[in-house]
């Protein structure tokens, strides 16, 4: 097993095994170390996403499923949606990395299992690889040209290397995968107010063959709540689930930690990038950052293997990842927490208004402001359909949510 390479990757979930495909596609050697013992195992997502992400991310067919029925529910509203075709779906989550792992393998890329990243290599101020525990304990060291963190939620190299923080605010996550018989499988719940989820939201997620993800995420430290108390009494506190969970039972139990603090300032540093979760990549509106994570991999592998192969792997060099990044997705990611921020601490009032407005919009207007895709036109047709919000206390977060738009258009425009 040689311990050099061109590209080393710390993390094999989404973001870790694209950068790796990305990477050896480029000819760069490339190694990727994974401290579980499976990809995909444990689950620690819930699988949500779009079927046309899906598709341009060459996701195949079989490991995702649609739904035509999105319904919302606050304390004293429901807003049911259609979608026919279905535009969003419901991942096979390991199914996928494995999948992603399959075509990163292919690629060229060696991935290592049970293998957990403990120190950073850094000399003369450049990232070097690390040091990891390997399958047998024995201590190991990786050299690298180029080290992505891709370590999620745990952003391991990062928070050793003055890349950014230890997460202090996130979404902790608890959630079944149950077999239920009876819930209809184009059906998909979000779930808000204070009984269900306080700081968050409760969600249903049918996945396929009768399994359905049942879950509840609060923000910390907005509030100290446990998600896996008001998980337990979901079923029992909302009629609309009852029926639909009659005769289920849970195959797994999952938990997990989404970051919600928006992008780092910076995702790169002599021979250091971070993507996905670790940088902060994913969307703080409704924790959402698996095909983020596929796209932050993507463009970090990328990058990783042009400066190893143009010899520079100065942060001069690997700023223009920050820049593409930026270029795609700054923008969206920086409203989306803002719009974060500002409904974190709703009342169970203003989630049954936020409702009434919902229920203003177009099904595809919805859409388009859950993927985050805030563009001009979105807001623009969202205040067309309600005139009255400009008068309704809104005016300041609409200006400052325009003001964002304009300047990130003038900042493409310029770049
Ligand atoms: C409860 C919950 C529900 C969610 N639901 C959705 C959803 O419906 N849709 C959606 O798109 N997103 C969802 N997310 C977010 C999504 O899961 C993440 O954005 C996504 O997993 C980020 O991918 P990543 O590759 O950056 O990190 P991860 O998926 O966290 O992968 C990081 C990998 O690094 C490994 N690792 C960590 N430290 C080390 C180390 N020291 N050495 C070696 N390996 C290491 C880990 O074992 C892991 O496999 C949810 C998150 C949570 C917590």
């Amino acid at each position: 097993m040689p311990g050099e390479c061109d590209v080393l990757i710390v993390g094999g979930g989404p973001a870790g095994l694209a950068a790796a495909e990305a990477a050896a596609r480029l000819g760069a050697r490339t190694i990727l170390l994974e401290r579980q013992s499976e990809i995909g195992y444990p689950v620690h997502t819930s699988g949500g996403s779009w079927i046309s992400d899906m598709k341009a991310l060459a996701i195949p067919e079989n490991l995702y499923h649609p739904v035509t029925r999105v319904i919302f529910v606050s304390p004293h509203r429901e807003v049911p949606l259609y979608y026919n075709p279905a535009v969003a779906c419901v991942l096979d989550v390991r199914g996928v990395y494995q999948h992603l792992a399959g075509r990163a393998v292919a690629a060229g890329a060696s991935l290592r299992m049970r293998h957990t990243a403990e120190q950073t290599i850094v000399e003369n101020g450049r990232v070097l690889g690390v040091t990891a525990k390997n399958h047998v304990s024995e201590r190991i060291s990786v050299r690298a040209s180029m080290t992505i963190d891709a370590s999620g939620f745990s952003r391991h190299v990062g928070v050793r290397t003055q890349m950014g923080q230890a997460f202090h605010r996130y979404g902790y996550g608890a959630e079944y995968d149950l077999y239920a018989p009876n819930y209809p499988q184009d059906e998909l719940f979000l779930i808000m107010g204070s009984q269900f989820a306080p700081r968050g939201y409760a969600w249903a997620f049918p996945r396929g063959n009768g399994r359905v993800r049942l879950g509840v995420g609060v923000l910390h430290p907005d509030c100290d709540d446990d998600a896996r108390v008001y998980l337990d009494r979901i079923v029992y506190d909302l009629p609309q689930l009852s029926d639909k969970f009659k005769d289920a039972s849970p195959v797994e139990y999952h938990t997990g930690l989404f970051p919600s603090e928006g992008p780092l300032e910076r995702f790169s540093r002599d021979g250091l990038l971070l993507a996905g979760d670790a940088g902060g990549h994913g969307s703080t509106l409704v924790g959402e950052g698996i095909r983020f994570a596929i796209y932050s991999g993507q463009m970090a592998g990328t990058i990783a293997a042009e400066a190893v192969k143009s010899g520079d792997t100065s942060a001069a060099f690997l700023g223009r990842f920050d820049k593409m990044w930026r270029a795609r997705f700054g923008r969206d990611m920086d409203i989306a927490y803002m719009i974060n921020k500002r409904i974190a601490s709703y009342s169970d009032e203003q989630w049954d208004g936020a409702l009434d407005l919902m229920k203003r919009l177009t099904p595809v207007q919805i859409a388009q402001a859950l993927r985050g895709d805030f563009s001009v036109g979105l807001v623009m047709g969202v205040l067309a359909r309600n005139p009255g919000l400009i008068a309704t206390g809104g005016k300041k977060f609409l200006d400052v949510l325009l003001e964002r738009i304009h300047k990130s258009t003038l900042q493409t425009t310029e770049g």
